[in-house]
């Protein structure tokens, strides 16, 4: 075991499970951005765009307004300011924040195959995706992802609707009705007994034996993350929209749950295009499972596992539950992040179940994380609690996590 240095207080802290908060000492208001990841940030915005109608076909959602888009949803008004929530459960197809990330990097893949296949053109709308040549082109195909459950939905879906061959491995956290609802629709899925990073290592060693298989790295794509941090700028739309003006006086402060960092991390990163400074950016992690509060606060370059501090990384919280923080995310996380918090599994169920009492919303235990931000940050201005997953878990299932919360 090679054990990360961090301050002894936080350390045994975070042996003994307390919940805690860990203000990031390196946040930085003046940042220097990636210009070749924010050009990135910027093609996905036009890609997702063009793949509207796409979208849509595919997937039969309404004719009016973006197909991948989530409602901002007004809690309620504290002194500490007015609190939303952020939709993503109720995303699309996926019913969860991978909607975003993962399906812009399967219209990303397809559109580059269409290109070669001189199917479509560079900047074409991206409806000629769904049609019969695109298609058998497709079939010839394969694309693979390791998962503890959602990023497979969105990706597996996704691949399987478009005619790809989809393949999912799935970690031991993975939800048994998410399995069977890629079976249902056409997706093969490999289970495995070990954790998300054996998923992610055995679906990786797969593709890389397969010259027409790609392979979506949740641990290092570029596409992924320039999907989620399109986020970024339906947000300020909506903040606009409510009348909700962001100022150096009236700071926005978001709330996102963590696993591998990929999509909180991209949508910090296009918070902070478009705030700046006003912007101030918290993750979430489960008391077991807090790979990015372990890499950041170690200070290393080097990969740090929540197992080398002896942490178990066995969590309820099954979209979180990642060991090791991706080493493309953290490093940009290091000068963004105002902080993170952890969450124990009993607490986010208590979070999950009050929402549920006081707005009929349904969300997994792994987005009720986010909830718990406004008490645990002490910070004035308009916060955002990002509900990231949790509209498609079945009626039983919904029942059982509201009896724990209560
Ligand atoms: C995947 C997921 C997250 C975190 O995303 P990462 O890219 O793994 O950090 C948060 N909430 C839910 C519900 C998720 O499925």
């Amino acid at each position: 075991m090679n054990q990360p240095v961090l301050p002894a207080a936080l350390l045994s802290a975070l042996q003994a499970r307390e919940p805690l908060l860990w203000v990031n000492p390196q946040r930085q208001d003046q940042l220097a951005h990636d210009s070749a990841l924010v050009a990135r940030i910027a093609e996905a915005r036009d890609r997702l765009a063009r793949a509207d109608r796409l979208l849509r076909q595919l997937f039969g959602l309404p004719a009016h307004g973006p197909a991948i888009t989530s409602p901002l949803l007004r809690l309620e008004d504290s002194a500490s300011g007015p609190w939303f929530i952020k939709g993503d459960h109720a995303l699309p197809v996926a019913g969860s924040i991978k909607a975003r990330g993962g399906f812009h990097e399967v219209i990303a893949h397809a559109e580059a195959l269409a290109i070669s296949a001189g199917l479509i053109a560079a900047g074409d709308d991206l409806a000629a995706l769904a049609s019969p040549r695109a298609r058998a082109l497709f079939a010839g195909h394969s694309i693979v992802v390791g998962s503890t459950g959602n990023l497979g939905l969105s990706i597996g879906l996704c691949g399987a609707a478009l005619g790809f061959k989809a393949v999912v491995h799935m970690s031991t956290d993975a939800k048994e009705w998410k399995k069977k609802r890629l079976r249902d629709h056409g997706a093969v899925v490999v289970e495995h007994g070990g954790d998300y990073g054996a998923a992610v290592a055995q679906g990786r060693a797969e593709a890389a034996a397969d010259p027409a298989a790609h392979f979506v790295d949740d641990e290092h794509s570029v596409d992924l993350f320039c999907g989620y941090a399109c986020a970024a700028y339906e947000l300020q739309a909506q903040l606009q929209a409510a009348g909700v003006v962001i100022s150096a006086d009236n700071s926005l402060i978001v709330h996102l749950p963590c696993g591998v960092g990929g999509a909180p991390g991209g949508i910090a990163y296009g918070l902070h295009l478009v705030f700046g400074p006003d912007v101030f950016c918290y993750f979430a992690e489960p008391v077991e499972s807090p790979c990015m509060l372990v890499q950041l606060a170690s200070g290393s370059d080097e990969p740090v596992s929540v197992y080398d501090i002896g942490l178990t990384n066995r969590t309820e919280l099954d979209g979180l539950a990642v060991a090791t923080a991706s080493p493309f995310v953290a490093p940009l996380m290091r000068a963004r992040l105002a902080g993170i918090f952890t969450v124990s599994d009993i607490e986010a169920h208590s979070l999950l179940q009050d929402l549920h009492a006081r707005t009929g919303i349904k969300i997994e235990p792994s987005a009720a994380t986010a909830l718990a931000g406004p008490d645990r940050v002490d910070r004035t201005g308009v916060h955002v609690s990002w509900a990231t997953g949790g509209s498609l878990v079945p009626a039983s299932e919904f029942a059982a996590f509201l009896a724990w919360g209560e």
